[in-house]
């Protein structure tokens, strides 16, 4: 038996929820199934948030995330409302991605990451031998190992205090080495450093080196390698569109264009949601879902404990469309591919530094992100000719680490960017590539989003589990606050679990 779980108290019949990203929806949703009467309030024209769309003049594409995995919490979100993927407007579609990855490295050689063992085995063997495909697979069961002992103990779970650990799996835990480093971990299994990487760069998801990040962090590659990633038909903005959609049938409201400006407290409890448009929303509970930097400033006060948290790196992320008579010409031809620079521990080193000592990476690692080829229906015809939406994403570091003057560096990094793919192999990409949006730092912080870093508190041990900022903070009785700032972090599954989370401190375990 775990310990009681600490609960809103006092009326929660009207639960008004701040933001209309994923965390939030799901918020609303399995509340709306618990009976209680939702009002969503997004400063937005559009639900999703992080997992967003840029619409360009003749096309949209995905400004936000575009690596899905486990779907199935879509489901579940949905489920609390009785609804499913088919019965949503329009219905969701969501397709395995196969390969997940396409790898390309310094020294030109490749390798796709599958999620099922037999192909990956096969490929390990093809690109590494057959004795790495047998350490690879050891590893896949360690990897699912931590996972398997984490997720209902830590990841979909609420915390009041780190006693909370010791109910879970921590002995476990502790027996799997899930303390230690994910890197030195994985690399005691793997000896090919190629390979490695592919199950360690999404430490960098967590906002720390692999080198840094705890083992436990083991579950991110597991679910990034093992479990699979999925594309929505129409891009990931379907996701949000279905959840929102699922919240309005069931009975929700969700007001656009509804920028909270404040929450009114009285006592200890909050009353009141103001917007910018001089509208106030009556509540008996409140959700709030913005940028964990941008919290205080809704109660009137100031970020100082806040200041403290330790920032991800940010990323720089271009968008813009291609003709296919390019593209077609290239060696990548997947939905993902992340193309490797040599450099590795100097990377991280560049984008995690703190305090000032950051710089972009010298060498480097980059996710282009092709999703016409899952989704046809992405294509763009174009004065008789075809087009394809195309992204490339450059983590780069936060504005604590390294202060640069984005406006005045972007279209010079962005041509550096492509002068280096161009070298690599895209061949193409500098003089054909149609930029239309550029996102950096400076527009995450325009955004309030902490040290201008779209990823949020980086999940270094002081800022994880019980340690990571509560999703019921003590200064009130009915204010919980979901989304990636809190538990369990950052990502699409881990918003949607943060809003699962955030329901049952207001109606108790789902
Ligand atoms: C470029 C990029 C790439 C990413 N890639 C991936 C990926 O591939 N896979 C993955 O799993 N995750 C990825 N992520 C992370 C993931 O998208 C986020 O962690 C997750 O979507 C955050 O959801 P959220 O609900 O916490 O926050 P948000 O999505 O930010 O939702 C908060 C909502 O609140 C609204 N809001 C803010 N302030 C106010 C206000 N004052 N009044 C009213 N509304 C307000 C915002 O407009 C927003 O809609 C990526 C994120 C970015 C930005």
């Amino acid at each position: 038996m775990g310990r009681p779980l600490r609960t809103v108290t006092g009326p929660t019949d009207h639960v008004v929820v701040v933001g209309a990203g994923l965390s939030g929806l799901a918020a609303a949703l399995y509340l709306l199934g618990s009976g209680r009467s939702v009002t969503v309030l997004e400063r937005a024209d559009h639900p999703g948030g992080r997992v967003g769309v840029f619409h360009g003049s003749d096309y949209d594409i995905d400004n936000g995330a575009t690596v899905l995995t486990m779907p199935e919490l879509i489901d579940q979100a949905l489920a609390a409302v009785g609804s499913d993927a088919g019965s949503v407007n329009p219905p969701l579609r969501i397709k395995q991605l196969g390969p997940s990855y396409h790898a390309r490295f310094a020294d030109g050689s490749v390798i796709d990451l599958h999620a099922d063992p037999d192909a990956m085995a096969a490929e390990v063997t093809r690109a590494c031998g057959a004795d790495e495909a047998q350490r690879y697979l050891r590893m896949r069961r360690w990897l699912a190992d931590v996972f398997d002992a984490e997720y209902d103990s830590f990841m979909d779970a609420n915390f009041d205090s780190p006693l909370d650990l010791l109910s879970g799996n921590l002995v476990r835990l502790v027996r799997l080495g899930a303390f230690g480093r994910l890197g030195p971990r994985i690399g005691k299994f793997l000896h090919d450093s190629r390979l490695a990487r592919l199950f360690t760069f999404q430490a960098l998801y967590a906002g720390v080196s692999p080198a840094e990040a705890l083992g436990v962090y083991g579950a991110i590659p597991h679910m990034d390698t093992s479990m699979g990633v999925y594309f929505p038909e129409g891009g990931m903005r379907a996701i949000a569109q279905a959840l929102a959609d699922a919240v309005t049938t069931a009975g929700g409201r969700i007001e656009f264009g509804a920028n909270v400006t404040g929450i009114d407290v009285d006592g200890r409890r909050a009353r009141r949601v103001n917007t910018a448009d001089g509208r106030g929303f009556d509540c008996d509970t409140v959700v709030v879902t913005v940028d964990i930097d941008s919290v205080p400033k809704l109660f009137g006060t100031t970020t100082s404990r806040r200041r403290r948290l330790r920032a991800s790196p940010s990323a720089v992320v271009v968008h813009g469309t291609i003709p296919v008579a390019v593209t077609d010409e290239w060696a990548a031809q997947e939905h993902h591919t992340i193309d490797f620079g040599e450099a590795w521990d100097r990377t991280f080193a560049e984008i995690t530094a703190r305090r000032g000592r950051g710089s972009l990476m010298s060498d480097p690692s980059l996710l282009i992100t092709r999703p016409a080829l899952t989704d046809a229906g992405l294509y763009i015809d174009r004065d008789g000719e075809r087009y394809e939406p195309l992204s490339v994403l450059a983590p780069c570091p936060n504005l604590d680490s390294a202060p640069l003057q984005w406006p005045s560096l972007t279209q010079s990094y962005v041509r550096e960017l492509l002068a280096e793919l161009e070298k690599r192999g895209y061949t193409g990409i500098a003089a054909a590539y149609t930029v239309d949006s550029v996102d950096t730092p400076q527009t995450w912080s325009d955004q309030g989003m902490l040290a201008g870093s779209p990823f949020s508190a980086a999940h270094v041990f002081r800022q994880t589990g019980p340690f990571r900022p509560r999703n019921f903070p003590r200064a009130t009785d009915n204010v919980v606050l979901a989304g990636c700032g809190t538990t369990p972090g950052v990502g699409v599954p881990t918003a949607l679990i943060s809003g699962k989370l955030a329901a049952e401190r207001i109606i108790g375990r789902h």
